[in-house]
């Protein structure tokens, strides 16, 4: 019988239980970016027209509150100028660091307008640079001109689980001392959770990345294993996997390390004392994720961390809204990954802004419409950006750092 070590995992993390789907990296960034400032521009627009009236929106500027949700960080100040100089009204405030969206705050919106215009969404630092920048830090004037991380709440909780995986890449071996078979060396806290002291827990699949034991033969040296190793024939559909140039450093005698070819489906990652809810999920939602964030080809762990911490915040956000109790009242809730850039010209803090979701609830229906992230750029491509209540260079101290969309050139894969 093949055994497999699935058993010591949280539930979670079972590969056999079904994870809700996220928006793929190349799917979200097949369109460039917003500046926030149009974004809001044309959300407005988008609200006063055709489209939005048909589905039951109506939209009177006069009774509409501007509503935030997203990180406490400065870097995002223009956020609130932005909503402030296009509606007048200074936003109400639905978030809270980190970009968690605030449940309790809804109760107390609606009874300040009986139309909440929601913006809100993680935040992640863009630093502009040659293979399209870098994410994760941003410029902090304040602080002498050095840089710091940029959402600092998802980098803190992600560099444990990021130091691991990286000793994962760098320590499980693959080679082919003789014959055909490529074998592979795993240190044993990988394999097994209490062979490491680390709350965070990291086991490689078994089953996906493994073919069975390699058994100690005295006449074969090298399968007599480490102290503290396991040796495993490797999984022919991993090799299979590969493209050719990366199979054959696993081809030769000397142990070559697995590199970011550890991929979601072949590890499990868990911290072994995170809060967990009576049905066995953990209460911070993202961590199920995590794995896929480490591993992602197509994006940085910062970015993807900012953009399915924004899904799973606007899901609780749309399900907030179906409540009956906000039967009576119309959201439009407008949710993307803010892109921080500090901008050496205007010295200021600007925000780009990629949506993932919009959702409309008139006042009556139970539930919203939702919009695709290809619908939501067909939709504001066209639109045309609103006038603000008052100029946006007077709120803002700029007009409009059109260079910014310039200089953003980070493409997923590349
Ligand atoms: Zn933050």
């Amino acid at each position: 019988m093949k055994q497999n070590n699935r058993s010591w995992l949280p539930i979670y993390c079972d590969p056999a239980v079904f994870l809700p789907m996220v928006q793929s990296t190349k799917m979200v960034f097949a369109h460039p970016p917003y500046l926030f400032q149009d974004f809001v521009g044309k959300a407005i627009s988008f609200l006063r027209g055709e489209r939005a009236r048909e589905l039951g929106f109506e939209l009177d500027m006069r009774t509409a509150l501007p509503c935030k949700w997203k990180c406490s960080d400065e870097s995002l100040y223009g956020v609130d100028l932005c909503l402030y100089a296009y509606t007048g009204h200074y936003p109400f405030d639905k978030g809270s660091i980190g970009g968690f969206f605030n449940e309790a705050s809804v109760g107390a919106a609606v009874h300040h307008a009986r139309t909440n215009l929601d913006f809100g969404g993680s935040h992640v630092g863009y630093e502009p640079g040659p293979d399209g920048g870098t994410f994760g830090r941003i410029s902090r004037p304040l602080e002498a001109g050095g840089t710091s991380s940029d959402c600092g709440y998802l980098t803190a909780l992600l560099a444990p689980f990021q130091e691991v995986y990286e000793d994962a890449c760098d320590n499980i071996l693959l080679c082919r001392p003789e014959g055909d078979r490529v074998l592979i060396s795993v240190p044993n806290e990988f394999l097994q959770p209490s062979w490491s002291s680390n709350n965070i827990k990291l086991l490689v699949d078994l089953q996906t990345l493994t073919d069975g034991v390699v058994p100690c033969d005295l006449a074969r040296p090298y399968t007599c294993e480490l102290a503290g190793r396991s040796l495993f024939y490797t999984h022919p559909d991993f090799l299979d996997g590969l493209d050719p140039e990366a199979r054959d450093r696993y081809l030769g005698a000397n142990p070559a390390s697995i590199g970011r070819h550890l991929t979601a489906g072949a590890f499990n990652i868990f911290d072994a004392h995170a809060p967990l809810r009576d049905d066995g999920t953990p209460e911070q939602r993202i961590l199920p994720y995590v794995k896929h964030i480490l591993a992602d080809h197509d994006a940085p762990a910062p970015l993807k961390a900012a953009m399915i911490n924004a899904q799973i915040e606007h899901n609780r956000l749309a399900d907030c809204v179906r409540a009956a109790g906000y039967r009576p009242y119309s959201f439009a809730s407008f949710t993307g990954v803010f892109i921080d850039l500090y901008d050496p010209v205007s010295k200021a803090y600007v925000n780009l802004f990629q949506p993932v979701g919009l959702g409309l609830k008139p006042a009556g229906e139970p539930r919203e419409a939702e919009f695709t992230v290809a619908q939501i750029h067909d939709i504001f491509d066209e639109q045309e950006i609103a006038e603000p209540a008052m100029p946006l260079e007077g709120v803002l101290g700029y007009e409009r750092p059109e260079h910014l969309l310039e200089i953003f050139t980070f493409l997923p894969g590349l």
